[in-house]
Protein backbone atom coordinates (compact mmCIF):
# COMPACT_ATOMS: atom_id res chain seq x y z
CA UNK A 1 0.00 0.00 0.00
CA UNK A 2 1.15 3.32 -1.14
CA UNK A 3 2.21 6.29 1.97
CA UNK A 4 -0.55 8.75 2.19
CA UNK A 5 0.61 12.10 0.59
CA UNK A 6 -0.26 15.37 2.13
CA UNK A 7 -0.45 16.61 -1.63
CA UNK A 8 -4.12 17.93 -1.68
CA UNK A 9 -6.06 15.86 -4.47
CA UNK A 10 -4.45 12.66 -3.75
CA UNK A 11 -5.44 10.12 -1.63
CA UNK A 12 -9.19 8.82 -3.23
CA UNK A 13 -9.92 5.57 -1.80
CA UNK A 14 -12.05 4.01 -3.87
CA UNK A 15 -11.49 0.57 -5.80
CA UNK A 16 -11.87 2.29 -9.34
CA UNK A 17 -13.88 -1.29 -10.58
CA UNK A 18 -12.46 -0.20 -14.11
CA UNK A 19 -13.24 -3.65 -14.75
CA UNK A 20 -17.43 -3.48 -14.28
CA UNK A 21 -17.57 -0.35 -16.17
CA UNK A 22 -18.83 -1.59 -19.27
CA UNK A 23 -21.25 -3.62 -17.36
CA UNK A 24 -24.50 -2.21 -17.73
CA UNK A 25 -26.69 -4.91 -15.86
CA UNK A 26 -24.37 -4.87 -12.84
CA UNK A 27 -24.69 -1.14 -13.30
CA UNK A 28 -28.13 -0.94 -13.40
CA UNK A 29 -28.37 -3.08 -9.93
CA UNK A 30 -25.94 -0.90 -8.51
CA UNK A 31 -28.04 2.47 -8.99
CA UNK A 32 -31.24 0.38 -7.37
CA UNK A 33 -28.99 -0.16 -4.38
CA UNK A 34 -30.84 1.65 -1.91
CA UNK A 35 -27.34 1.37 -0.07
CA UNK A 36 -25.55 2.72 -3.25
CA UNK A 37 -24.22 6.69 -2.94
CA UNK A 38 -23.71 9.61 -5.49
CA UNK A 39 -21.53 12.66 -4.90
CA UNK A 40 -23.21 15.82 -6.76
CA UNK A 41 -21.46 18.32 -8.55
CA UNK A 42 -22.60 21.53 -9.95
CA UNK A 43 -20.65 23.54 -12.45
CA UNK A 44 -17.36 21.69 -10.90
CA UNK A 45 -18.32 22.10 -7.26
CA UNK A 46 -19.13 19.04 -4.64
CA UNK A 47 -22.21 19.22 -2.43
CA UNK A 48 -20.72 19.11 0.89
CA UNK A 49 -21.79 19.48 4.63
CA UNK A 50 -20.30 21.10 7.73
CA UNK A 51 -18.77 18.24 9.89
CA UNK A 52 -16.76 19.11 12.93
CA UNK A 53 -14.76 22.19 12.18
CA UNK A 54 -14.77 21.29 8.12
CA UNK A 55 -16.66 20.19 5.95
CA UNK A 56 -17.14 16.56 4.14
CA UNK A 57 -18.95 15.40 0.94
CA UNK A 58 -22.57 14.92 1.18
CA UNK A 59 -23.32 11.76 0.12
CA UNK A 60 -26.58 11.54 -1.74
CA UNK A 61 -28.48 8.44 -1.99
CA UNK A 62 -27.40 6.60 -5.89
CA UNK A 63 -31.21 6.71 -7.18
CA UNK A 64 -31.93 9.93 -5.71
CA UNK A 65 -29.14 11.83 -7.25
CA UNK A 66 -29.91 10.08 -10.39
CA UNK A 67 -34.06 11.35 -10.47
CA UNK A 68 -32.06 14.69 -10.39
CA UNK A 69 -30.12 13.98 -13.20
CA UNK A 70 -31.55 11.33 -15.67
CA UNK A 71 -28.76 12.01 -18.14
CA UNK A 72 -26.50 9.32 -18.56
CA UNK A 73 -24.31 11.94 -19.90
CA UNK A 74 -23.75 13.53 -16.80
CA UNK A 75 -23.86 10.35 -14.84
CA UNK A 76 -20.33 8.22 -13.79
CA UNK A 77 -19.50 5.42 -11.57
CA UNK A 78 -16.27 6.52 -9.27
CA UNK A 79 -16.41 3.18 -7.55
CA UNK A 80 -16.50 1.16 -4.82
CA UNK A 81 -15.93 1.65 -1.04
CA UNK A 82 -15.93 -1.37 0.27
CA UNK A 83 -19.34 -2.95 -0.94
CA UNK A 84 -20.75 0.23 -1.52
CA UNK A 85 -21.21 2.00 -5.11
CA UNK A 86 -19.86 5.56 -5.07
CA UNK A 87 -21.58 7.41 -8.26
CA UNK A 88 -20.99 10.97 -9.42
CA UNK A 89 -24.07 13.18 -11.02
CA UNK A 90 -22.99 16.40 -12.76
CA UNK A 91 -25.23 19.55 -13.09
CA UNK A 92 -24.93 23.02 -14.87
CA UNK A 93 -26.25 26.19 -15.35
CA UNK A 94 -27.51 29.03 -13.06
CA UNK A 95 -30.24 27.39 -11.06
CA UNK A 96 -28.72 25.53 -7.75
CA UNK A 97 -30.28 21.97 -7.37
CA UNK A 98 -29.13 22.54 -3.21
CA UNK A 99 -32.45 24.91 -3.93
CA UNK A 100 -34.08 22.37 -5.89
CA UNK A 101 -34.43 18.63 -6.25
CA UNK A 102 -31.64 17.92 -3.36
CA UNK A 103 -32.73 20.97 -0.87
CA UNK A 104 -31.85 19.85 2.65
CA UNK A 105 -28.79 17.27 1.23
CA UNK A 106 -25.93 19.79 1.51
CA UNK A 107 -24.65 22.99 -0.13
CA UNK A 108 -22.31 23.70 -3.30
CA UNK A 109 -18.90 24.67 -2.67
CA UNK A 110 -16.35 25.83 -5.15
CA UNK A 111 -13.37 22.84 -4.25
CA UNK A 112 -10.21 25.14 -4.51
CA UNK A 113 -11.74 26.90 -1.50
CA UNK A 114 -13.08 24.23 0.83
CA UNK A 115 -10.11 21.50 -0.34
CA UNK A 116 -8.09 22.90 2.94
CA UNK A 117 -11.39 21.85 4.91
CA UNK A 118 -12.31 18.63 3.51
CA UNK A 119 -10.96 15.44 4.48
CA UNK A 120 -8.22 14.23 1.84
CA UNK A 121 -10.00 11.07 0.65
CA UNK A 122 -13.04 13.53 0.37
CA UNK A 123 -10.84 15.96 -1.41
CA UNK A 124 -9.59 13.18 -3.90
CA UNK A 125 -13.20 11.96 -4.94
CA UNK A 126 -14.10 15.50 -4.93
CA UNK A 127 -11.20 15.82 -7.77
CA UNK A 128 -11.53 12.48 -9.74
CA UNK A 129 -15.43 13.86 -9.98
CA UNK A 130 -14.44 17.00 -11.36
CA UNK A 131 -11.69 16.12 -13.55
CA UNK A 132 -13.76 13.17 -15.37
CA UNK A 133 -16.85 15.65 -15.86
CA UNK A 134 -14.54 18.63 -16.98
CA UNK A 135 -13.45 16.56 -19.67
CA UNK A 136 -16.84 14.93 -20.27
CA UNK A 137 -18.10 18.68 -20.70
CA UNK A 138 -14.95 19.28 -22.82
CA UNK A 139 -15.81 16.21 -25.54
CA UNK A 140 -18.83 17.17 -27.15
CA UNK A 141 -17.62 15.55 -30.52
CA UNK A 142 -15.16 13.12 -31.54
CA UNK A 143 -12.44 14.59 -32.60
CA UNK A 144 -11.94 12.58 -35.67
CA UNK A 145 -15.31 13.32 -37.51
CA UNK A 146 -16.91 16.01 -35.75
CA UNK A 147 -19.95 14.00 -35.22
CA UNK A 148 -21.38 14.17 -31.68
CA UNK A 149 -20.22 11.36 -29.19
CA UNK A 150 -22.00 9.27 -26.14
CA UNK A 151 -21.10 8.56 -22.80
CA UNK A 152 -19.97 4.44 -21.98
CA UNK A 153 -18.61 2.73 -19.51
CA UNK A 154 -19.95 4.54 -16.72
CA UNK A 155 -18.92 7.98 -17.85
CA UNK A 156 -14.98 6.87 -18.36
CA UNK A 157 -14.64 6.68 -21.91
CA UNK A 158 -16.80 8.16 -25.35
CA UNK A 159 -18.05 6.91 -28.22
CA UNK A 160 -18.51 8.28 -31.69
CA UNK A 161 -21.42 6.83 -33.35
CA UNK A 162 -20.28 7.88 -36.57
CA UNK A 163 -17.07 6.10 -36.94
CA UNK A 164 -16.34 4.64 -33.84
CA UNK A 165 -13.59 6.34 -31.89
CA UNK A 166 -13.04 5.51 -28.48
CA UNK A 167 -12.19 8.39 -26.76
CA UNK A 168 -10.58 8.48 -23.13
CA UNK A 169 -10.54 10.61 -20.41
CA UNK A 170 -7.46 13.41 -20.95
CA UNK A 171 -4.58 14.48 -18.50
CA UNK A 172 -2.21 16.82 -19.81
CA UNK A 173 0.88 16.52 -17.97
CA UNK A 174 2.23 19.48 -16.31
CA UNK A 175 5.85 20.35 -15.17
CA UNK A 176 6.39 22.12 -11.78
CA UNK A 177 9.60 23.11 -10.71
CA UNK A 178 11.81 24.76 -7.88
CA UNK A 179 15.10 25.41 -9.24
CA UNK A 180 18.12 25.13 -6.88
CA UNK A 181 21.53 25.86 -6.85
CA UNK A 182 23.52 25.57 -4.51
CA UNK A 183 21.90 26.66 -0.95
CA UNK A 184 19.71 29.25 -3.41
CA UNK A 185 16.58 28.25 -4.92
CA UNK A 186 14.40 30.57 -7.45
CA UNK A 187 10.66 31.42 -7.24
CA UNK A 188 9.03 33.50 -10.09
CA UNK A 189 6.26 35.72 -10.20
CA UNK A 190 3.28 35.80 -12.94
CA UNK A 191 1.89 39.25 -13.29
CA UNK A 192 -1.66 37.67 -12.79
CA UNK A 193 -0.42 36.26 -8.93
CA UNK A 194 -1.20 38.17 -5.92
CA UNK A 195 0.85 40.78 -4.87
CA UNK A 196 4.08 39.40 -2.72
CA UNK A 197 3.29 35.84 -3.92
CA UNK A 198 6.34 33.61 -5.49
CA UNK A 199 6.28 30.25 -6.67
CA UNK A 200 7.99 27.39 -8.60
CA UNK A 201 8.41 28.00 -12.53
CA UNK A 202 5.76 25.75 -14.70
CA UNK A 203 4.78 24.11 -17.97
CA UNK A 204 3.23 22.23 -19.81
CA UNK A 205 5.19 19.18 -21.23
CA UNK A 206 5.00 18.96 -25.19
CA UNK A 207 4.83 16.21 -27.70
CA UNK A 208 8.22 14.53 -27.97
CA UNK A 209 9.61 15.56 -24.58
CA UNK A 210 10.78 14.04 -21.48
CA UNK A 211 9.47 15.21 -18.22
CA UNK A 212 13.42 16.32 -17.43
CA UNK A 213 13.26 18.11 -21.21
CA UNK A 214 10.40 19.87 -20.64
CA UNK A 215 11.35 20.77 -16.91
CA UNK A 216 14.69 21.53 -18.80
CA UNK A 217 13.16 24.12 -21.47
CA UNK A 218 10.57 25.91 -19.31
CA UNK A 219 14.02 26.74 -16.79
CA UNK A 220 15.75 27.99 -19.91
CA UNK A 221 12.84 30.16 -21.50
CA UNK A 222 11.35 31.27 -18.66
CA UNK A 223 14.53 32.47 -16.25
CA UNK A 224 17.41 31.92 -18.50
CA UNK A 225 18.74 29.06 -16.31
CA UNK A 226 20.55 25.81 -17.50
CA UNK A 227 19.09 22.89 -15.19
CA UNK A 228 22.30 20.04 -14.51
CA UNK A 229 20.21 17.28 -12.99
CA UNK A 230 16.25 16.77 -12.37
CA UNK A 231 14.72 15.07 -9.15
CA UNK A 232 11.26 13.67 -9.14
CA UNK A 233 9.44 15.15 -5.96
CA UNK A 234 5.86 14.06 -6.43
CA UNK A 235 2.76 14.42 -8.67
CA UNK A 236 -1.13 16.12 -8.18
CA UNK A 237 -4.10 15.52 -9.93
CA UNK A 238 -5.46 19.16 -10.59
CA UNK A 239 -8.75 19.03 -12.09
CA UNK A 240 -8.67 22.23 -13.76
CA UNK A 241 -9.46 21.42 -16.24
CA UNK A 242 -6.74 17.94 -16.70
CA UNK A 243 -3.66 18.67 -15.61
CA UNK A 244 -1.09 16.41 -13.86
CA UNK A 245 1.50 18.38 -12.00
CA UNK A 246 4.94 16.23 -12.00
CA UNK A 247 6.69 18.72 -9.07
CA UNK A 248 10.54 18.67 -9.88
CA UNK A 249 13.42 19.60 -8.00
CA UNK A 250 16.02 20.97 -10.43
CA UNK A 251 19.97 21.64 -10.10
CA UNK A 252 21.30 24.76 -12.07
CA UNK A 253 24.43 25.59 -13.71
CA UNK A 254 23.93 29.19 -12.01
CA UNK A 255 22.67 32.27 -10.09
CA UNK A 256 22.38 34.50 -13.01
CA UNK A 257 18.77 34.42 -13.72
CA UNK A 258 16.35 36.98 -15.83
CA UNK A 259 13.03 36.84 -16.24
CA UNK A 260 11.63 35.98 -19.79
CA UNK A 261 9.16 39.37 -18.76
CA UNK A 262 6.06 37.33 -20.43
CA UNK A 263 5.69 34.18 -18.67
CA UNK A 264 7.11 35.54 -15.49
CA UNK A 265 7.69 39.83 -14.45
CA UNK A 266 9.95 38.74 -11.68
CA UNK A 267 12.65 36.19 -10.47
CA UNK A 268 14.07 35.64 -6.77
CA UNK A 269 16.50 33.85 -5.08
CA UNK A 270 15.66 32.43 -1.51
CA UNK A 271 17.81 31.42 0.18
CA UNK A 272 16.94 27.57 2.48
CA UNK A 273 16.46 29.98 5.33
CA UNK A 274 14.43 32.55 3.71
CA UNK A 275 12.63 29.53 1.86
CA UNK A 276 11.76 28.15 5.50
CA UNK A 277 10.27 31.65 6.75
CA UNK A 278 8.59 32.36 3.25
CA UNK A 279 6.70 28.62 3.91
CA UNK A 280 6.17 29.57 7.34
CA UNK A 281 4.45 32.73 6.34
CA UNK A 282 6.96 34.65 7.97
CA UNK A 283 8.82 36.76 5.75
CA UNK A 284 8.12 40.34 5.16
CA UNK A 285 5.87 41.14 2.02
CA UNK A 286 6.90 37.68 0.18
CA UNK A 287 4.27 35.18 0.16
CA UNK A 288 4.67 30.84 -0.90
CA UNK A 289 1.34 29.34 -2.67
CA UNK A 290 -0.96 27.96 -0.15
CA UNK A 291 -0.45 24.07 1.18
CA UNK A 292 -3.37 23.56 -1.52
CA UNK A 293 -0.90 24.01 -4.39
CA UNK A 294 2.30 21.23 -4.68
CA UNK A 295 4.36 24.11 -5.39
CA UNK A 296 4.15 25.20 -1.36
CA UNK A 297 5.04 21.26 -0.91
CA UNK A 298 7.99 21.49 -3.53
CA UNK A 299 9.24 24.49 -1.49
CA UNK A 300 8.90 22.94 2.09
CA UNK A 301 10.73 20.16 1.11
CA UNK A 302 14.11 21.60 -0.53
CA UNK A 303 13.69 24.24 2.49
CA UNK A 304 13.42 21.59 5.53
CA UNK A 305 16.10 19.45 3.13
CA UNK A 306 19.68 19.09 4.62
CA UNK A 307 22.25 21.19 2.63
ZN1 LIG B 1 -16.10 10.08 -35.18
Amino acid sequence: MLAPSPIPFTGNPLDRASERRGDREWLAERWADPASLAVALWNGQPLVESAGEGVQIAYVQADLARAAAPDEERQALLGMWKDTAVFAVDFDGAVDPAAGPLQGLGRFEDLRTVAGQLPGPDAGVCATAKGLFEWARRTRHCSVCGHAVVAADAGWKRLCPACDAEHFPRTDPVVIMLAAHGEQCLLGRQPRFPKGMWSALAGFVEPGESIEEACARELKEEAGLIATEVRYHATQPWPYPASLMIGLIAEVSGTEATPDQTELEAVRWFTRAEARTLIAGELPGAWAPPPLAIAHHLIKAWAEAEA
